[in-house]
């Protein structure tokens, strides 16, 4: 068997060139490049749908505010 090491995340062996140290709560364990990159990947699509999410809420408080302002104006135009 060549130079092979226990992946935690997949719970699988992986050539020792596709595995990096990874600190855990339980120390240092072997993952390999792939899992991290996908657990990155989802953090990164996790930020992106968090900023969208921002965007809707700033969006939807600025319709907000104009209608409330819209609103202030009609009522100031009636007697
Ligand atoms: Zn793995």
């Amino acid at each position: 068997m060549p130079d092979m090491l226990f992946c935690h995340c997949c719970r699988l062996h992986h050539p020792r060139e596709q595995m990096s140290r990874h600190l855990t709560r339980h120390g240092y364990r072997w993952r390999c490049r792939r899992s991290i990159e996908a657990a990155q990947g989802s953090i990164a699509e996790r930020d992106a749908f968090g900023r969208q999410q921002t965007q809707i809420n700033v969006d939807l408080a600025r319709q907000k505010a104009k209608r409330q302002f819209l609103s202030m104006q009609e009522r100031r135009l009636l007697p």
